[in-house]
């Protein structure tokens, strides 16, 4: 089977493209099928926006399309900036993000948060398969290590004495919530497929 990504994010592509070619899944890029759509993600929720960026490249290519969508959630701010993280601040502010974070979580000492990834595939025939993965930390008082992206410095895994910017990319795949995310959609779509091929 074949399915469009609609992500452009190429660290995004690479992850997905290793679980799903397993899972006997060609994936291909929105550029391979000669299209180039960002659906803006107008939902409430990550369920919502990855469904809506699913379907609208779904319904543009009439092919099974697969969208994600993540972010950060910190509880003392009850759950921001959630489905906002990658707008959190306002346009520009790119590595401000997280500095922004740390500046309107001062003095607070309930510093629990979540990353939150929700992957969702939108089928022609009105079918869908959706997983969530969550992975939990603790906001740090200060940023550690260069790796990963957007707030992984100042991500604390306690039971690892690491920010999530201190793992290499292989460690940070085997407890991350894109690759929790991945797992469940993998299990979800074999348990569907399972059921139609009864
Ligand atoms: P989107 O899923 O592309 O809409 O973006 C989600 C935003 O959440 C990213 O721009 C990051 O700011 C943040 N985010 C999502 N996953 C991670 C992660 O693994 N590490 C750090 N930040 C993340």
């Amino acid at each position: 089977m074949k399915v469009v990504l609609a992500s452009h994010n190429q660290k995004k592509m690479v992850e997905m493209k290793a679980i799903l070619s397993q899972m006997g899944v060609e994936v291909l890029s929105q550029a391979e099928v000669g299209m180039d759509l960002e659906p803006e993600e107008t939902g409430t929720t990550f369920e919502e926006n990855a469904r809506i960026k699913a379907q609208a490249v779904m319904q543009a290519t009439g092919l099974p399309a697969i969208a994600d969508d993540s972010g950060l959630m910190v509880d003392a701010l009850g759950g921001d900036p959630g489905v906002y993280s990658a707008r959190y601040g306002g346009p520009g502010l790119d590595t401000g993000r997280w500095k922004l974070l740390l500046k309107n979580m001062a003095g607070e000492s309930n510093r629990a948060c979540k990353f939150v990834s929700v992957i969702c595939c939108a089928f022609p025939d009105g079918g869908e398969v959706m997983a969530r993965g969550e992975c939990p930390g603790i906001l740090a008082q200060g940023p550690s290590g260069d790796g990963g992206f957007g707030y992984d410095p100042i991500f604390y895994l306690p039971q690892l004495g690491k920010t999530m910017a201190q793992l290499t990319p292989a460690e940070k795949n085997q407890i991350s919530h894109r690759a929790r995310a991945l797992a469940g959609f993998q299990k979800e779509w074999e348990r569907q497929r399972h059921g139609t091929d009864q």
